[in-house]
This record gives structure tokens, C-alpha cells and sequence, in this order.
């Protein structure tokens, strides 16, 4: 979709657009090729598109042979692509906030691929409610901010490491990343954005009940950025289980959770699985 197409449909439809909901429309075919190269896709493959919008990225997916099932919240943007994709037989579409969705919904996503330029201001909760999911989505290629991006495929020690990194990549292996600019999108943001592929792990390294676990260390660890996670762990755990723990990670007792790779994080929850009973609440 051309930006010249964009101004039009919002011109004739006298639409002004909802800043609070994230519409930056993109307009950069090289850069909705790039979206939709990297989700894969074979005939048939079932798409979720979360904020769809005048339909730019719905299109490109549906050309590759892809079911896409599309939420979008705007009812406006909704009844003008319903207009416009009536007799898509590929489109689905629903006109509903897409967190409430997926929450009400609790679908089997194992079979599906996510393929979204997300609203800025719900991409985070998106992709950790999609992640945690019984049923998470085998691809997810989500376009972000950057800085959101940034989070998402941070390493131990980066700056951006933290609580998304390790909700996400419990479940998820980055495959690659790239940048897109501000200038793609109409009206341009403010940031610069990203889009990030992840695909899900083979095996889980944790069942259901230990990734709860693993949530309240991850959460745990990292509410106070600053402070040693041991001292933070204590809020929870009770000293005797934790010590012999870090003793047997090798992990060093003044360690910040900054520090600590998904792995050790993966092996305390293991060694903590199972001490609930030591657990604080
Ligand atoms: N996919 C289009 C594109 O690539 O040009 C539009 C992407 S735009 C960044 C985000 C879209 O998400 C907008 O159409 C906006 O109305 C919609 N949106 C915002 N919040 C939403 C929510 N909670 N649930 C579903 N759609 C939402």
C-alpha cells in the first residue's frame, strides 16, 4: 500500500488518526517485504495480525497464500478494511481490543505465526500473553519500538536485559532482527522501530507450573534494578534454600539479576521447584 493510497482512504473517510492507539501506518513496501519474508510462509500457514489497520501488512500476507485472522480495536479502521477485504475469503476479521481477546479467548495458538506491526502502547503485554500461552504461536514477527526490540533480543550484562527478555525467551529462540525507520511509517513516529523474529523452542525448558516459578524469580529479581538479587529472592524464599542454590549455580551471592543468563535463571527454578512450602507469601 502506497502512501499516497493511505492519505486517500484517511481523506475520504475524513479520518483523523488515535495517537493513543499507535496508528503509523506503514507505507514502505521494501519494509512490509521484509515483515512478511520473515514469518515464512507457506500456503495455507494461519496468521494472527494484531492492528491491522487499512490492511498494508493483511495484504502482503494474504498474497503469500497465509489465513490471517486480524484484530483490530479502531472501529472506524475496522469497517473501512471489512469494506475493502469483504470478499477476502482468506481475512478474518474482529473488531476487539486484542489483549481482551487473547485473554477471553485462551485459543491454542501452536499452529499459528504471528505477524504484526503492534500498537506501540500494548506490544509488550501482547507478546508475553502470547508467549505464555498453553499454546504459544510456533513464529512471532513483531514489529516494535526499538527500544522494545532492543529488550527482546538483549543478552546478560546489556543494558536492555531484563524482565521481557526473560519472559519471552523462556519460551522463544531470536532468529534475527532488523531496523525500520521512522520515515516508513505515516504519520512518523517520534522513535525508530524494529522488527524481531522469534520462534519457539523445539522442547520447553521448564513445564507450566516451574515457569510460574520462574516468573516470580524473573519478577522478583529484577524490582529493584539496582540491588543484589539474593537480598531480593529473600522477600520469597527463605535463606536456607536459596544458599545452597547459588552454591550449586556457582552463582556469586552479590550477583544482580542483570547478570544472570536465561540458563541460570532456568536452573534456580528447578533448584527453588518445589520448596513452595519455604515459599513467603
Ligand atoms: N498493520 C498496520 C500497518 O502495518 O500499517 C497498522 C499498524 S499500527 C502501528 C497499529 C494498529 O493497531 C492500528 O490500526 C490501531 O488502531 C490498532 N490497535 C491499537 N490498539 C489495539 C488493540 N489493543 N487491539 C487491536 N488493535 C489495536
Amino acid at each position: 500500500m502506497k502512501l499516497q493510497e493511505i492519505k486517500e482512504i484517511l481523506t475520504a473517510n475524513r479520518l483523523r488518526l488515535t495517537k493513543s492507539l499507535g496508528q503509523n501506518f506503514l507505507h514502505d513496501r521494501n519494509q512490509l517485504r521484509r515483515i512478511a519474508e520473515a514469518a515464512d510462509l507457506v500456503r495455507g500457514d494461519k496468521v494472527l495480525e494484531i492492528g491491522p489497520g487499512l490492511g498494508a501488512l493483511t495484504q502482503c500476507l494474504a498474497e503469500r497464500g497465509a489465513t490471517v485472522l486480524a484484530i483490530e480495536k479502531d472501529r472506524r479502521l475496522f469497517e473501512i478494511l471489512h469494506s475493502r477485504c469483504h470478499d477476502c475469503p482468506s481475512l478474518s476479521l474482529v473488531h476487539d481490543d486484542a489483549l481482551e481477546y487473547l485473554r477471553n479467548q485462551a485459543r491454542n495458538w501452536l499452529d499459528w505465526k504471528l505477524v504484526s506491526n503492534l500498537p506501540y502502547s500494548v506490544a509488550s503485554p501482547i507478546l508475553v500473553e502470547l508467549a505464555q500461552a498453553t499454546g504459544c504461536p510456533a513464529r512471532m514477527v513483531a514489529t516494535v519500538q526499538l527500544e522494545v526490540a532492543r529488550r527482546l533480543v538483549a543478552s546478560p550484562g546489556d543494558r536492555d536485559y531484563g524482565m521481557l527478555t526473560l519472559l519471552i525467551r523462556l519460551r522463544y529462540e531470536r532468529v534475527g532482527w532488523f531496523k525500520i525507520p521512522a520515515a516508513c511509517f505515516f504519520p512518523v513516529p517520534n522513535v525508530d522501530s524494529a522488527c524481531v523474529t522469534l520462534v519457539r523452542r523445539r522442547e520447553p525448558l521448564l513445564a507450566p507450573v516451574q515457569a510460574r516459578i520462574f516468573e516470580r524469580i524473573v519478577k522478583r529479581g529484577f524490582s529493584q534494578r539496582r540491588k543484589v538479587m539474593l537480598k531480593l529472592l529473600k522477600n520469597d524464599w527463605p535463606s536456607d534454600r536459596l544458599a545452597p542454590a547459588y552454591g550449586q549455580l556457582d552463582l556469586a551471592p552479590d550477583i544482580r539479576a542483570e547478570k544472570v543468563s536465561l540458563e541460570q535463571f532456568v536452573a534456580l527454578t528447578r533448584l527453588l521447584h518445589g520448596t513452595e512450602g519455604g515459599l513467603h507469601e
